[in-house]
């Protein structure tokens, strides 16, 4: 493990879905700030005896960094731990922005995001051919702002596959906004609640009644959304396996 301080990625919680640089990472680090709101903290098993840990969910942004910037100046092995993938709502940009004010070097391992484990759920493949070839990553506006020319009415439009991220307690509306984009009502839609989780629970229906049925089943934590004709039936086999098309070419595209 080179000095530097690396933000790894945990996946979304079953600790077998880490990546293998991940874990050894994690094994032969002295320092680890996890993110205790939702990383598995059975992953911290695979640490040392004795390694310093940090849960970061009651640490402010200077104290993460000033831990960071500390050990590593101490010549410490330094793990900052994420779910999923740290490059998505990990608020890693504003971590690595101090980090180089201070010319401290880091280096990220990327995770398996949650979006992924809830396709894998499901399972789904999420780019059916001739359904849509587009995944959307996105969030509904909260207390956190999104820009207007991406708000879920907007993205709506394009009717691809969507994968919704911190919106489940808002699923009534957001539903709503979807249905006002352009989905029909009857476009299928799924909520994966604590994806690779023991407790992992998954309800599918459409966008007209998905909110009812998560929500008249408790469904108000960690969850993904997916929405889009992807999860349905009907659609043209993938060119990659077909006989005629794919001779030569197998396997180049996916
Ligand atoms: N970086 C993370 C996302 C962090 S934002 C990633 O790549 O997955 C937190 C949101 O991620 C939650 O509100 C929820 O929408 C989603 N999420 C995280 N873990 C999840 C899981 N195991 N199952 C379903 N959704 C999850």
């Amino acid at each position: 493990m080179d000095n530097k301080v690396y933000f790894v990625g945990a996946g979304p919680g079953d600790p077998e879905l880490i990546t293998v640089k991940g874990a050894k990472l994690l094994s032969q680090a002295q320092v680890v700030i996890y993110a205790g709101s939702l990383v598995n903290p059975a992953l911290l098993d695979l640490c040392l005896p004795g390694t310093e840990i940090h849960n970061s969910a009651g640490m402010n942004l200077e104290e993460i960094t000033g831990v960071m910037i500390e050990a590593y100046r101490a010549g410490k092995r330094v793990v900052r731990l994420h779910t999923g993938d740290p490059s998505l709502y990990g608020a890693i940009q504003e971590q690595i922005d101090i980090l180089e004010q201070q010319e401290i070097p880091y280096a990220a391992v990327p995770g398996v995001s949650s979006f992924l484990a809830a396709a894998a759920a499901l399972p789904r493949e999420l780019t059916l051919p001739g359904v849509s070839q587009t995944v959307i990553l996105t969030r509904m506006e909260g207390r956190t702002p999104v820009p207007e020319r991406e708000s879920i009415r907007s993205l709506a439009a394009h009717r691809s596959t969507m994968c919704i991220f911190l919106s489940v307690h808002m699923l009534d509306k957001l539903t709503a906004e979807l249905i006002t984009g352009g989905y029909p009502a009857n476009t299928p839609a799924a909520v994966v609640e604590k994806a690779s989780w023991p407790d992992e629970r998954s309800f599918t229906g459409t966008l007209a009644d998905i909110a009812a049925k998560a929500e008249g089943s408790g469904v108000n934590r960690t969850a993904m959304i997916i929405v889009g004709d992807a999860l349905g039936a009907g659609y043209r086999p993938s060119y990659l396996y077909d006989a005629d098309f794919a001779h030569g070419f197998r396997g180049e595209q996916d």
